[in-house]
C-alpha cells in the first residue's frame, strides 16, 4: 500500500499531458529497416520510445521540430534539425506509420501540432472541404505532371491529385505565401512547405488549368492573401 501515492502521482503526471496522444507506430529507417514503439504527441513536444531500439528514442520539444508532413492518415514525418553526418549535414527526417487502423493522424491532431509549432506544415490528406470555387488542373512537375482538381474555401486551398502523394491541403493563413496567374489558364501557388532543396524554403506549385480561371474570384483571393 505504501507505493500507492507514488502510483497516483504518476497517473496524475500523465493526465496533465492534456491532449497527449499515444500511438503504436513503426519507425521506418532510411533507407531500410524499421523498429517499433510508441509515438507520444504531448503538450511539450513529440516523443518516440522504442523498447528494443533504445538508440532511436527521441524527445523533441516543439522548437526542435522544423516541420511535420502528414503523408496520409496513417503516416507522419517529423523533420528535425538533427544533422545527418553521412548525408552532408542534411536535416534528419523521422517517418512513422501507425500500426493499427483503429488510430489515425486526424485533422485535430495536425491542427494541434501546427498550433504548437506555429509554423507551416505539409498536409497530403485532402478530406472534402466546403469549396466555394473549384477548377480541374494539371500540376506541372519538372518532367510531366499529375492531374486533379483545385478546391478553394474561405480557409483552405486544396489540390486533390490522382497521385495521393501530390495532394495538398493548404491553410491559407498558415501555408500559402501568395498566388499568381500570368494568364487565365495558369495558376501558381507559392507555399511555405519545407523544401530542403531551396534555401528560402518556399515551394511553388504550378498548375495548368483546364478551364479559364474566374477573374473576379482570382482577384478576391489575391486581396485576401498577403
Ligand atoms: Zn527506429
Ligand atoms: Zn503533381
Amino acid at each position: 500500500m505504501k507505493q500507492r501515492p507514488f502510483a497516483l502521482l504518476t497517473l496524475f503526471c500523465f493526465a496533465t499531458a492534456a491532449w497527449g496522444e499515444t500511438m503504436q507506430v513503426r519507425h521506418d529507417h532510411d533507407p531500410w529497416g524499421k523498429c517499433e514503439g510508441e509515438l507520444i504527441i504531448g503538450q511539450e513536444g513529440i516523443e518516440y520510445r522504442s523498447p528494443k531500439k533504445t538508440g532511436h528514442n527521441r524527445k523533441w520539444i516543439w522548437q526542435d521540430i522544423q516541420s511535420v508532413d502528414r503523408k496520409s492518415s496513417s503516416r507522419l514525418s517529423v523533420l528535425t534539425y538533427e544533422d545527418q553526418k553521412l548525408r552532408l549535414g542534411q536535416d534528419k527526417v523521422y517517418d512513422f506509420e501507425l500500426m493499427s487502423s483503429a488510430q489515425t493522424f486526424s485533422d485535430e491532431t495536425l491542427a494541434l501540432i501546427s498550433g504548437k509549432l506555429k509554423k507551416p506544415v505539409t498536409d497530403r490528406v485532402t478530406n472534402p472541404i466546403d469549396a466555394e470555387y473549384q477548377i480541374p488542373a494539371k500540376h506541372k512537375h519538372t518532367i510531366g505532371g499529375c492531374e486533379g482538381t483545385l478546391y478553394f474555401s474561405p480557409e483552405f486551398i486544396v489540390y486533390d491529385s490522382e497521385d495521393p502523394s501530390n495532394s495538398r491541403k493548404w491553410k491559407k493563413d498558415r501555408d500559402v505565401a501568395n498566388i499568381w496567374s500570368s494568364q487565365r489558364y495558369e495558376l501558381e501557388i507559392r507555399t511555405y512547405e519545407e523544401n530542403r532543396r531551396n534555401f528560402d524554403k518556399m515551394r511553388v506549385f504550378r498548375f495548368q488549368l483546364k478551364e479559364p480561371l474566374d477573374q473576379a474570384y482570382y482577384e478576391r483571393l489575391r486581396r485576401e492573401l498577403p
